[in-house]
């Protein structure tokens, strides 16, 4: 964060009492966590279900912190301490990062999507980063702490921020992207996640699209175009954005000619260059990944000709198609971190496509939130999958057993297992693996099926 005096942000977050003993106090940080205080941060205070951080100020200021906030609702503030009040420390946070944003001269892309928000998050960073000084979202702070405090750190002489954006409901992405008002946004597809909270994909698509509440008038819009949902939907923003379309289909302006696949990821051509791109990374959903980045990148004046180094240094943050061993040599998808139907099949479809394995194993666990249908949507899975490519199936978890009677019909009964105990799965995949077996793991985060690639992994 540049600094700011503490007088600063008590106009910034207008404050309730007069802090004039402390005016000129530098603040040049914002922390919410009492045990990670850096000396001249500023100690924000939440009231959790279970702890008070407001137990927490004295201490903080004593460990380094200059000042902190504190909620007017909570009694006895200490005295004679760099103390601001304010309404709602959570509100406060949020206000503080908004006018912060606003003071700022750098450009903001905003990503959200179903799925792929973090990897397109990476990627695009990494293609901005040959050519600008860029800061990205760290991990997945996507939500409405995690952006605010990610504006919050944008320093100095940073050039594009590069922001995630997630949501749980309506309305969310319109206050982020309202906060971080983005020059060019992305968003990556329309899944099934959050099918509970919102209902139906419709309802998720427009949800989405609230990103376009906030941006610049004139902006650019990248959307996945091979999405009716979207692109049905984007026409009432046209003539106040620049639209680019990526996707599978000759209909978008950025989309593959030519794939292939290598060992540890993908080399592709795309129509609107001659070159060939390399992305050390599984997947076809990440080439469509990385195709919204390198729209992104083109309009901040990057030449697609330019891009194979910023495409090759991508790296994706654990438990995305991370590629590993297993004991026995086996090679291992290591997908755990999450799982909706969407990505679900780019998984299975990436799978199925991987050649020169004598037995390929899924080892799928349930996918959560999904609502009411989730039945249909496991069994799905198992029906969709194609018997001359997958060997065997395993499944972890009660709705798990849904994708099992799907499969049944087209795998047979000798080929799936249905598993409620991890330990007695992994007992049984293990005598299935060797060094010409590939393996699939992937489930929604609650599942912990990383659990699972740990056993195979560890030596006896
Ligand atoms: P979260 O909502 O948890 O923040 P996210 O949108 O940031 O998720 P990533 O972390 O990038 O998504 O990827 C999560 C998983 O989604 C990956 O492991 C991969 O299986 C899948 N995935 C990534 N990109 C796509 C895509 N474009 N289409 C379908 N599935 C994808
Ligand atoms: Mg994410």
């Amino acid at each position: 964060m540049i600094k700011r005096s503490l007088k600063q942000i008590a106009d910034m977050v207008s404050a309730k009492n007069d802090i004039t003993p402390f005016s000129d106090t530098p603040i040049s940080g914002v922390t919410i966590d009492s045990r990670k205080i850096e000396s001249g941060n500023i100690f924000i205070p939440f009231k959790g279900e279970h702890v008070d951080g407001h137990k927490y100020v004295e201490a903080a200021i004593a460990s380094g912190a200059a000042a902190a906030f504190w909620q007017e609702d909570v009694p006895n503030p200490p005295k004679n301490l760099p103390i601001i009040i304010v309404e709602d420390c959570l509100a406060a946070l949020q206000e503080l990062a908004r006018k912060y944003r606003q003071e700022l001269n750098v450009k903001v892309v905003g990503i959200t999507g179903s799925n792929g928000k973090t990897t397109t998050k990476d990627m695009t960073a990494s293609l901005l980063s040959l050519k600008y000084k860029v800061q990205k979202t760290e991990g997945n702070f996507n939500n409405h702490i995690g952006l605010p405090l990610t504006v919050l750190s944008l320093s100095e002489d940073t050039e594009i921020a590069v922001l995630e954006m997630g949501m749980s409901g309506r309305g969310e992405i319109e206050f982020l992207t309202k906060l971080a008002c983005p020059d060019a946004v992305v968003i990556t597809n329309i899944g099934e996640s959050h099918l509970l909270d919102l209902g139906s994909r419709e309802a998720i698509a427009e949800a989405k699209l609230e990103i376009l509440q906030g941006l610049k008038p004139g902006g650019l819009a990248v959307l996945h175009g091979d999405e009716p949902l979207l692109m049905e939907r984007i026409n009432q923003y046209k003539g106040n954005i620049e639209l680019q379309t990526f996707g599978r289909s000759d209909s978008n302006n950025l989309y593959p000619i030519e794939i292939t696949q290598l060992e540890q990821g993908n080399r592709f051509i795309v129509n609107a260059s001659s070159q060939a791109f390399e992305l050390p990374v599984l997947g076809t959903h990440n080439i469509l990944n990385s195709l919204a980045a390198m729209l992104i990148a083109r309009y901040f004046s990057i030449p697609f000709e330019t891009m194979s180094d910023g495409l090759q240094a991508v790296k994706l943050t654990n438990m995305r198609m991370e590629l590993v061993e297993g004991r026995h040599g086996e090679k291992i998808i290591n997908d755990a971190y999450n799982a909706s139907p969407t990505s679900m099949m780019a998984a299975i479809e990436l799978v199925s496509n991987l050649q020169g394995y004598e037995r390929k194993i899924l080892v799928l666990g349930d996918m959560l939130e999904l609502g009411p249908e989730e039945e249909q949507y496991h069994r799905k899975i198992g029906t969709a999958l194609n018997p001359k490519q997958i060997d065997l199936l395993f499944t972890y978890g009660e709705l798990g057993t849904h994708i099992v009677n799907g499969a049944m019909k087209v795998l047979g009964e000798n080929r799936v297992f249905a598993y409620l105990e991890k330990e007695e799965l992994i007992k049984q995949l293990e005598r299935h693996v060797n060094d010409d077996t590939l393996v699939l793991v992937k489930a929604s985060r609650g599942m912990k099926l990383e659990e699972v690639v740990k056993a195979l992994q560890k030596e006896n």
